[in-house]
């Protein structure tokens, strides 16, 4: 097991006006037996990073520490990391029990005998025992990524590398596979990296999230608080499903003038925004509540455009009465509410639960 440390590391593909800036001065300390989550959007720099822990790209810039060792220096096989991927990458024409005890022959003085005893007992931890005579090709996608986590767990690694491990999987055995994921990592302890753009996994997988966007961290911290504390409107517009809505305006003394209302700003709000005047207000759909007759704080009219039943609730998507432009926003609602499109509704914005975050 081990630390993983990452100072001011970059990586540039190409150079000059075609050259991409993968990673953008990163630096990041993951503790021994931490599980850390790197979440993002398509292309935001998160597989680069992972391969550069791997060993599998060599960054530009900074160091990257695995231990107490500087690696940058060190090909992937040098480290002590065993890495899972989204395609599985296992070898088509070998057995499960060979694809497993493939990387513990290349790089371990293990007897055969000792390599079987641990692959057989890895297998079964794994639910795959019964499947070490099987070729991938007989296989299911679900199966088929079993071993190759099994492949990574056999070696006792000091670092897992996993990226986007169940994104080739069905969305049930995404969840099933994601409790297996917390499982293992809970009871191995093994300091995990874990690369995903899904919000799901991120929210329920990892001790931190790393945040990325267009090479750089956005907000390091425990999911909860990256949910609850978002840094900036990237995170918080990221996180979350439906997406938080946001209003854009101007404080005018204690009042934010928003696009279609105007919202009174707390004491609190009101020192933190000090001189500043340009803001975004933002709330999440769960926080927003509909009442069919006016009242008396932070209300917005609005039309319902569109009810999306859901089940146990509903998204109730509006558009504000006295807002410019077509605009939506998304309001949740308990399923069992009638509520109905054409209606005119009366939003109610909690202060407790907006936040405020600087316009970009
Ligand atoms: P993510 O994993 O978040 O989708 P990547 O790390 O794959 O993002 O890519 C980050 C950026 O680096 C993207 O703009 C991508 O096009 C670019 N990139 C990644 N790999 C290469 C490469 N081998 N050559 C050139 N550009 C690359």
């Amino acid at each position: 097991m081990a630390k993983v440390d990452l100072d001011d590391v970059t990586k540039r593909f190409g150079s000059g006006g075609d050259g991409v800036v993968a990673v953008d001065d990163v630096s990041l300390e993951i503790e021994d037996g931490e599980f850390v989550v790197f979440v993002g959007p398509s292309g935001s720099g998160k597989s680069t990073l992972l391969r550069i822990v791997a060993g599998l790209e060599k960054q530009t810039e900074g160091d990257v520490v695995i231990g107490d060792t500087v690696v940058n220096e060190l090909g992937p096989r040098a480290r002590d990391i065993a890495m899972v991927f989204q395609n599985y990458a296992l070898y088509p024409n070998m057995t499960v029990e060979e694809n497993m005890a493939f990387g513990l022959k290349m790089s371990t003085d293990m007897s055969d005998d000792e390599i079987e005893t641990r692959v057989t007992e890895t297998a079964e931890k794994m639910g795959i025992g019964r499947l070490l005579d099987n070729t991938p090709g007989e296989m299911s996608g679900g199966q088929q990524q079993r071993v190759a986590l099994g492949r990574a767990i056999v070696r006792n690694p000091d670092v897992f590398l996993m990226d986007e491990p169940l994104s080739n999987l069905d969305a049930k055995l995404r969840t099933e596979m994601r409790t297996e994921i917390n499982r293992l990592q809970n009871e191995l302890d093994v300091t995990t990296l874990y690369v995903t753009h899904d919000q799901t996994e991120a929210m329920t997988m990892g001790d931190r999230l790393v945040v990325l966007n267009y090479g750089e961290l956005q907000q390091v911290g425990t999911p909860l608080e990256c949910f609850y504390r978002p840094a900036n409107r990237f995170v918080a517009g990221f996180l979350g499903s439906p997406s938080m809505n946001f209003f854009e305006g101007q404080t005018e003394g204690g009042t934010l003038r928003l696009d279609g209302f105007d919202f009174d700003l707390t004491q609190e709000m009101q020192s933190a925004v000090g001189s500043r005047n340009e803001f975004v207000l933002g709330i999440r759909p769960e926080d927003a509540k509909i009442h069919e007759t006016t009242r008396p704080s932070h209300e917005l009219e609005a039309e319902v455009d569109v009810v999306e039943p859901m089940g146990s609730i509903s998204y109730v998507y509006l558009r504000a009465t006295e807002q410019e432009g077509d605009r939506t926003f998304i309001v949740e609602t308990d399923g069992q509410r009638a509520i109905d499109e054409g209606q005119t509704v009366y939003v109610e914005i909690p202060d407790d639960d907006v936040h405020l975050f600087d316009a970009e």
